[in-house]
């Protein structure tokens, strides 16, 4: 018996490939996707804050039933040392919108009911099956994949690898190189259960509210990574992570870096008294625009994570998975509608439509992060403490007058970094920025 075929396969079942095999599709074409977990989202991680634009373009009436936890109306930035941190803090009653921008969610309920809707839409799902492989014709375009069910190949026009960060099909088949440890970070995470009515009282929320905590300092020991701590309904989420070659050069453990942000004095009451519901780790690619593959070929598109879609600094990653899945979709409906092949050539439109987007406009802008963060340890470790220093001194009344403060804080600055550093520092991170 000849072979299924399909118009296209996805590979994975995350919102990248969510979004790609949902377009499709809506589209009208024959999509089979393919995850191997027991269901979507069952291994996957998040902090999780989800940003509502993206999915908007897929569904736009998904506040009806899609597993919210709260909208978010306040940011807080901290720039931590051993015993204090520094903060930049916005809340706005504006958030609290008819349609709000941000919500944390939980990812396991979100990636079932985004799965749930990709099924409503036409596309066939098949669990617990790792593709193992990618088939190729004599020319070498891909055809199809094979899995590691019993059962021949499974071909189909046009496959969207979505596989996620250590997407193992991509590497093997040359698509991708393999994950460097300078270009990605190992996170861990929790989930810590509180009563609502505490989490309220803790973060000042009312209703369906809530808050997110970015942090970065010292919490990493001198090491490229960030930590977070956002408040769902009844839980909080609580991370931290950190480059993987730092963490294999230092020898520290996530584990490790995890416990010590939870006992430092800022977060520790918000979290008092909490119950650990589960933990995980995953990696999180954040090499940026330069460590990104390839993202088209014969017969293949690369979306999300696999395709090192991640903006490291603002911590969005979810939304450019979703929005490149959905471009990859759109582009392979509409070279269908067109009758062309989903070769090379025509398939070089997905990056076309990603670079008109703010997915590789985004990618682009940042370029130069992860090499300054990695050349500048300063940045994680001494510039938290001085910070933290002069804080200290300019907030202590204590019968020293103002300009000696000034000039203690300068000193100070001069003596620690010199100004030829602070100005090399400042100059650096402008060209990054810019
Ligand atoms: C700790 C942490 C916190 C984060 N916080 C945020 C946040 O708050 N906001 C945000 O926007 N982003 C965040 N991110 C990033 C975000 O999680 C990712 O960018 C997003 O999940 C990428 O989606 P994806 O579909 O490309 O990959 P994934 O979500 O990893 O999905 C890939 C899917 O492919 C499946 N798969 C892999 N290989 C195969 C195979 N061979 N065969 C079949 N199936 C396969 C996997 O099981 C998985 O379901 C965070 C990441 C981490 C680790």
């Amino acid at each position: 018996m000849a072979p299924e075929r399909f118009d296209a396969i996805v590979v994975g079942a995350g919102p990248s490939g969510n979004a790609a095999a949902y377009t499709m599709a809506k589209g009208g074409l024959k999509v089979l996707q393919i995850e191997r977990g027991e269901y979507p989202g069952a291994k996957n991680v998040q902090g999780a804050i989800l940003y509502a634009e993206a999915l908007e373009h897929l569904i736009p009436d998904f506040r009806e039933d899609a597993p919210l936890e709260r909208h978010v109306i306040e940011q807080r930035v901290w720039m931590m040392d051993d015993t204090s941190h520094t903060g930049f803090s916005y809340r706005s009653d504006d958030f609290n919108e008819e349609k709000p921008n941000r919500y944390t969610i939980i990812r396991a309920q979100f990636d079932r009911w985004l799965s749930s809707r990709v099924r409503d839409a036409g596309a066939t799902l098949i669990t617990e099956t790792t593709v193992t492989e990618l088939l190729r014709d004599l020319q070498g375009r891909v055809i199809g994949v094979l899995t590691d069910r019993h059962g021949g190949p499974i071909l189909a026009d046009v496959v969207v690898m979505a596989e996620g960060v250590n997407g193992l099909v991509g590497q093997r088949s040359g698509l991708r190189e393999e994950l460097k440890p300078k270009t990605v970070a190992l996170a861990v995470k929790e989930m810590l259960f509180l009563p609502q009515e505490t989490v309220e009282s803790r973060f000042n929320l009312t209703g369906d509210a809530g808050v997110v905590i970015e942090a970065m300092g010292t919490i990493t020991q001198g090491m490229t990574g960030t930590g977070f701590l956002y408040t769902n309904r009844e839980s909080l989420a609580i991370g931290v992570g950190a480059i993987v070659s730092d963490l294999a050069a230092t020898g520290i453990k996530p584990y490790a870096l995890l416990d010590a942000f939870k006992r430092h004095p800022s977060i520790a009451p918000l979290i008092a008294g909490a119950e650990v519901k589960e933990y995980a780790a995953h990696l999180i690619p954040e090499g940026g625009f330069n460590a990104m593959p390839d993202l088209h070929g014969e017969g293949w598109l690369i979306a999300g994570d696999a395709a090192h879609l991640v903006n490291a600094v603002h911590r969005e990653g979810s939304n450019l998975a979703m929005t490149s899945g959905r471009i990859a979709g759109e582009t392979i409906v509409w070279l269908k509608r067109r009758r062309e092949p989903c070769d090379k050539e025509h398939l070089a439109e997905y990056r076309k439509r990603l670079e008109d987007s703010f997915v590789l406009k985004d990618m682009r802008k940042y370029r130069k992060v992860p090499d300054l963060l990695h050349g500048n340890r300063q940045l994680m470790d001494l510039y938290p403490r001085l910070l933290s220093g002069a804080a200290q001194t300019w907030l202590r009344v204590d019968g020293v007058d103002k300009r000696a403060k000034e000039s203690a804080i300068l000193r100070d600055l001069r003596r620690k970094r010199g100004f030829g550093g602070l100005i090399g520092d400042a100059v650096k991170l402008a060209r990054a920025w810019r």
